[in-house]
């Protein structure tokens, strides 16, 4: 059976209030344009899921259910894990109140989902069992260059964590349109966060981090790119950025950041304007 990361890690609705926890979506989405920020997570705008997030979804759920079975001592060939996404697609739309402009979109879409499980689990499905899979790490921030205790958790929800050479590999999935570069700094925050939970939960150093992207050209295509683990230059980097998002909650200061963002901002039908 397919559970969603809220079922799995046995939570409920996790709360709202930006004062809770921070998480790497809510820094970077803060990171982004601070408005967009706040009109999400401190206004409670949510725009419906779209088709590609919904996508993004269904295909964490399979590789979830892989690995989880992984864990258990069995392993799944790809039919039975799609075959498992298709028992379980109707309570994932419902989930996200997601509906479709008709049956063919829909059909497409789950074909993707299928056709991006098949090509990873084709290239990656033989790997070491997982330590872990799909789990919820919340730890307590607190600058390890200063010893301040920010007031404030982190939480995260780790892809996957796998047998490293000396330690263990922080895995993230992505769905993405078309290859991208190596460019690391595009997931530095997402990188950064994991690690500080990683070492502040196991008290040592990661091995290395990944990001394994699932591409949705016409053949899927998956793109596994390895990260050495966090340097001490990156992590204060980190921090420094988790101050400034703590400064902007503090005053209630969330300025505009118009630019490219924009033409794919959620909020550019106005009501960025009004805000
Ligand atoms: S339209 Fe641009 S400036 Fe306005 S909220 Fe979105 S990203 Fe920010």
């Amino acid at each position: 059976m397919i559970s969603t990361a809220h079922e799995a890690n046995g939570l409920k609705e996790r709360s709202r209030d930006v004062w809770a926890y921070m998480s790497p979506s809510r820094l970077n989405a803060w990171l982004k344009c601070p408005v967009a920020f706040k009109l999400r997570y401190i206004d409670g705008i949510r725009s419906p899921t779209t088709p590609s997030l919904f996508l993004g979804k269904a295909v964490h759920a399979g590789l979830e259910c892989f690995y989880r079975h992984r864990q258990v001592g069995m392993h799944l060939e790809p039919g039975d894990v799609i075959q498992r996404l298709d028992t379980c697609w109707g309570a994932l739309l419902s989930e996200d109140c997601m509906t479709f402009t008709s049956t063919s979109d829909e059909e497409n879409l789950k074909q993707q989902a299928a056709g991006l499980i098949q090509a990873y689990l084709d290239q990656l499905g033989d790997e070491p069992v997982p330590a872990a899979v799909e789990t919820t790490l919340q730890e307590p921030l607190v600058d390890p260059f200063t010893g301040e205790d920010l007031g404030i958790p982190l939480l995260g929800v780790v892809d996957l964590i796998v047998p490293g050479d000396s330690s263990s590999v922080v895995v993230d999935f992505k769905t993405s349109a078309k290859s991208g570069p190596p460019c690391e700094k595009v997931h530095e925050v997402q990188l950064s966060a994991y690690s500080y939970l990683y070492r502040a939960t196991t008290q040592q150093a990661e091995s290395g981090l990944q990001i394994r992207s699932l591409i949705k050209t016409k053949t899927p295509k998956i793109e596994c790119r390895e990260y050495p683990a966090r340097s001490e230059s990156q992590l204060r980097r980190f921090f420094q950025i988790v101050r400034a998002y703590l400064d902007d909650l503090d005053r209630g200061r969330f300025v505009h950041r118009p630019g490219f963002g924009c033409t794919m901002c959620e909020f550019s039908d106005g009501t960025c304007d009004a805000a």
